[in-house]
Order: C-alpha cells, then structure tokens, then sequence
C-alpha cells in the first residue's frame, strides 16, 4: 500500500543556498546554460530537470516549483507531477490536452460548480469537446454513456458538496476496457485516498484547500506519468507551456512549508468533522458525512481509503431543505457565535460555510442540481481547528438552540 507521508520523507530536500534547513526560492524567470549547443537540445525536449538538470525560462520548469511537484507526486504515488496557478487551470489545461475537438468525456454528474461549467459549456462550445454527466453509482449508465470517442472519465473522488465517493476500483476497469483514462479530482481527500493505487491515470488538486490549509493560496497540481507531464510542458504543443498557467516560484516554496503537517491537520480536520456530524445527526438534523455509518458509500470509502489514519475528511454538509433556512443557520453560526465564516472555498484552518446550490454550484441549472442530490438548503461545512472542539460544539449547540433546533 502506498505510503503517502513516507514517500514524501524520501523525497531529497535540498538545502538552501547556505546551508538553510529550508531550499531556496528560485526567482529567476530565465536561467544560464553552461554552453549555447545546451539550449537547442533544452527546446527539442532533449534535456530537462530530469535530464541534465537543465532549466529554460520560468514558464516552463522553474526548480523550486518542481521541487513541489517531485513531492506532491510522491503524496500521490506517481511518476511525475506538474503545479500550476490554479485548480481549475490545472483540470482545464489537463482535459484539453487529453481531448481534441470531436473527442468525448463522460463525468459524474457531482462535481465542483466551475468544472461542472468547463465541461458543459467552456469545452463544448469553444473546443468540440462534449461531455455526458452520470450518475457515478450507476455503472450500467456510465457505460451507456461511452461512445467510440470517449478518451476522458472523470470524477472527483469525495463529490463537492454532496459528498459522494467514487468506486475508484470499478471505475479504473471501466475506463479502460473502454480505452479511455481516469482522471480523478482528489482535493476533497489527500491523504485519506490514493487514486492511483485505486488505478486512476490522473489525479487533479486544488491546492488551494486542504494542501494550503490557510485560504491564502491559489494553486493546483497534476500528478500522473512523467509522459503526460512532458507533453503539457512541450514547448510546440503544451497545454501548461502554451496556457501559461504558471505556478509562482514563492507560491510554490510556501506550499512545501505546509506538506510536513498536511497530516495532521487532516487528523484533526477529520476528527472534528466525525464528532460534530455525529453529534448533528443524533440530535435529528440532515447529516452528509462519508464517516456515519448512514452514508451511502461509507463502507467503500472505508475500504479504498486510509480512514483509520486520517478519518474521513474534514467537510461534512447539513440539509436544511430550502434556502432560507440554511440562511438562517449560516447567519446565526457566524453573526451570533462566531462559530466561522459564511465564504466559499474549505480546508481553511477555520470553519467555512456556503449554501453550496446558490454559490460554488450554481453554475449548474437547478434542475441538474435536483438530479445530482444537491439541495437547496444544503449548508457544506469546512470545519476549522482553531478553538477546542468542546467550546464550538458549543456554538454550534447555542446557534441551532437559537432557531428552535
Ligand atoms: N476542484 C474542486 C473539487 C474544488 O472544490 C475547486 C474549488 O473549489 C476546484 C477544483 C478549483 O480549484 P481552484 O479554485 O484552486 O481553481
């Protein structure tokens, strides 16, 4: 099994320029070489970071940044990995790089609102890319769904925001007694699963979330064979090299400041997560949260993940069941306790709250939210470390008492 944490620790770290425990941060944007018959073979491919230590220009490797993708590979087992400037640069870069017009992606029908919106409306209109939205759970329509084109299957492993687990395992082999690759969104769970061991192709990151921890950061990150990572780097046909969506050098050394506790800020993530969604639905409210025995998929994700090590994410949601309710219990955790903050995005070191269907999910029609589980009054919670758990258990108890519940 994969050790995501030991592979890490294995992975050499480089001193600073004086010896610093900490690397240095490569800010230059173009770099030497040591002779000009160097710099031709740098454009043909010929040499690279891997090859002949050699480096271009900032927009194609830059050490420090690469630093950070030889460590997020080893998080998620494999070869290479690539960091870019967002999430969703490197989910969009990525698609287009594994499709060209006429080709055919089938994607679960739960998935992050911007990508949801990639896939149904940037790819097909601007690049001929169409895409079929399934039910991840039905394996006989994601079959029916593929089509001699299909190159792409893609799904997030923990569904933003309704918290869906995808069946990596049955998934992979469909895929590719299909001929088509897996592309596995993970941000909702590092550590807790290793898609590529499940037989994912691809895994996809918003760095942005748990990896950064303290909403400060955009990044994202693809990890996958060292060939794709090549090809998106191809000075001729790249999608990162033509796009452009660079990771800066700074960003890219604070990230892997944060990589050594990911861990245990997950544990703790998690750990809080479990306690408040058991405690919720023990008092009768609408609990999401693969860690109760009622989850639908929690037996799969116990079986295809290392909850035992890192519970079983740090995002549970409440289904209030309309709007206006899960207003009230947003307005009454931040404005009358203090509990967190009514914004988008999670794996902040405090607690986030968003009514998903009117924000990160509202690209999707309301109809297609109906048809993938998401409802109106879904209220996703992000739950922070700071404070004890007793003391915002508290809070919590002090808000819902507030509205009668
Ligand atoms: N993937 C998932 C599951 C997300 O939740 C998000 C953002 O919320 C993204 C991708 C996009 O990431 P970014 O905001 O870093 O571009």
């Amino acid at each position: 099994m994969h050790q995501p944490l030991e592979a890490l620790a294995r992975v050499r770290r480089a001193f600073g320029e004086h010896g610093g425990v900490n690397r240095s941060i490569e800010a230059s944007t173009t770099f030497t070489v040591l002779e000009a018959g160097i710099m031709p073979e740098i454009f043909q491919g010929l040499r690279s970071p891997e090859t002949g230590g050699c480096y271009l220009y900032g927009r194609h490797f830059n050490p420090t940044v690469y630093a950070l993708g030889r460590e997020l590979a080893a998080l998620e087992g494999t070869e290479a990995a690539h960091c870019t400037a967002s999430g969703m640069s490197a989910i969009s870069a990525t698609l287009m790089q594994l499709c060209k017009p006429g080709d055919h992606i089938v994607a679960s029908k739960v998935l992050y609102g911007g990508t949801y919106a990639l896939l149904q409306n940037y790819l097909p209109d601007r690049c001929q890319v169409r895409c079929t939205m399934v039910d991840v759970d039905d394996l006989a329509a994601l079959e029916a769904a593929f089509t001699p084109t299909t190159r792409v299957l893609y799904v997030e492993t923990m569904s933003n925001p309704t918290l869906v687990i995808a069946d990596l395992p049955r998934l992979a082999a469909l895929a590719h007694r299909r001929g088509a690759l897996l592309v596995v969104d993970n941000t909702f769970c590092p550590l807790i699963v290793n898609p590529v061991q499940h037989g994912a192709d691809i895994v996809l990151h918003s760095l942005t979330k748990f990896i950064s921890g303290a909403s400060d950061i955009i990044a994202g990150a693809v990890c996958g064979s060292q060939e794709l990572i090549n090809s998106l780097m191809d000075v001729n046909h790249g999608g990162f090299m033509l796009l452009g969506p660079t990771m800066d050098p700074k960003v890219a050394f604070e990230l892997s400041l944060r990589l050594p506790h990911l861990g245990l800020r997950i544990q703790e993530h998690s750990r809080r997560a479990q306690v408040f969604a058991e405690r919720l639905h023990a008092r009768g409210l609408s609990v999401i949260y693969p860690g109760l025995k009622t989850h639908a998929q929690h037996a799969l994700l116990q079986g295809m993940g290392n909850t035992e090590a890192y519970g079983a994410g740090g995002v549970f949601c409440v289904d209030m069941g309309d709007t206006a309710s899960a207003f009230r219990l947003m307005n009454a955790l931040q404005n009358l306790q203090d509990f967190g903050y009514i914004a988008v995005s999670l794996g902040y070191f405090d607690t986030l709250l968003s009514c998903s269907a009117v924000s990160t999910s509202s690209e999707m029609p309301e109809a297609q939210q109906l048809s993938a589980g998401l409802s109106p009054g879904l209220v996703r919670i992000s739950i922070g470390y700071t404070g004890s758990l007793e003391q915002r258990w508290q809070q919590f108890d002090e808000a819902l008492q507030s509205l009668g519940l």
